[in-house]
């Protein structure tokens, strides 16, 4: 298993600089990323999502840094690089998928131009056999007329189409790992849908592993196998789909959970978790959740102590004083 690990991300902490004031927004972030698996990071805005894929892509914004620990990919400590370096990282090991295609996508070139540039930038190979690779990965990905489409311009494209094109442009560099940021929030339903099974499908395919960011647990149960989730820049439980659905244990996790709507009921059913998210510069002492948790009141610990990830059964770690105990919030 651990030779199958694309991605390991060891104990990460990141720092955003505000006014000349340092604050943490990741502390000890840890998991990896296993070939033919995807793995959802999920949470609320702010939670540290994206944070966490910038640091991966080296991306992050002037003010912010990492801190601390290792980002490895395929044996090498993305962390040590140098600017240079890293973008021959980019494309070639690890392709980004966005919220928002024109983010990738130039409005100015036409789609067989870019592919092309992406294909011999990372592959090597002549124009025509970018252009070959370039319709190859548009069939792939399920776009008719592959030749043609590579003629036209994104404003041609609708927006379910030029979110197959990026994903095609990433593929066809044959990256190990595949950053998807929030890919199909902007999608309708049935779009979203074909761009998950998509996603699922080309997973296998190519035998490369799928870091997924989102906020939609519904999104989340059709495309992870494992999941972590995070709250206020801390992981607070990582398992497998089935462990985190049928038997999440941090009372962040349990909440989230009951704020999603139950579509086969006729009743309103959801709890919105209680309070507010805390601000970046807000000081918690103790565990980050405890002035929104129901369950502070019963562990002196949970408002001095930061409490330690443990493993409650193989594979599933939580991050909370009462994991271990009789009185969890799950029993
Ligand atoms: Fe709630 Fe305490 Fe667990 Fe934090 S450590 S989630 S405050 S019970």
């Amino acid at each position: 298993m651990e030779n199958d690990k694309v991605l390991d991300v060891k104990n990460l902490t990141a720092a955003f600089s505000i006014r000349k004031k340092e604050y943490e927004v990741l502390h000890d972030i840890s998991f990896s990323v296993r070939r033919n698996e995807t793995l959802c990071v999920v949470g609320e805005s702010g939670c540290g999502k994206s944070v966490t894929t910038l640091c991966i892509m080296q991306l992050l914004p002037k003010n912010g840094h990492i801190t601390g620990g290792e980002i490895i990919l395929d044996g090498t400590d993305l962390t040590k690089l140098s600017k240079k370096d890293i973008v021959k990282f980019r494309g070639k090991k690890m392709g980004m998928i966005f919220q928002e295609p024109m983010t990738a996508l130039n409005p100015l070139l036409t789609i067989g131009f870019q592919m092309k540039e992406m294909i011999k930038l990372h592959r090597g190979v002549d124009n025509k056999e970018a252009e070959r690779i370039a319709v190859e990965y548009l069939k792939k990905v399920g776009i008719a007329n592959p030749e043609s489409r590579l003629k036209q311009y994104t404003f041609e494209l609708s927006g379910g189409l030029r979110q197959r094109v990026m994903i095609a442009m990433m593929l066809s560099a044959r990256p190990d790992l595949l950053i998807a940021d929030e890919p199909t929030t902007a999608l309708d339903v049935t779009i979203q849908r074909q761009v998950l099974n998509l996603l699922n499908d080309l997973k296998k395919d190519m035998n490369a592993g799928i870091l997924f960011i989102t906020h939609d647990l519904g999104v989340v149960s059709e495309i992870a196998d494992r999941i972590v989730v995070l709250y206020a820049g801390r992981k607070v439980e990582e398992g497998t789909t089935e462990q985190i659905f049928n038997d999440p244990r941090h009372p962040y996790t349990i909440g989230l959970m009951k704020a999603v709507p139950d579509v086969d009921s006729d009743e309103y059913n959801i709890e919105p978790i209680p309070g507010t998210f805390p601000n970046i510069t807000e000081e918690i002492p103790g565990c980050r959740f405890s002035p929104r948790c129901p369950y502070a009141g019963s562990c002196k610990l949970c408002t001095t102590e930061a409490p330690e990830g443990v493993e409650v059964e193989e594979g599933h770690f939580v991050a909370c004083h009462l994991a271990l105990r009789k009185e969890s919030p799950n029993e």
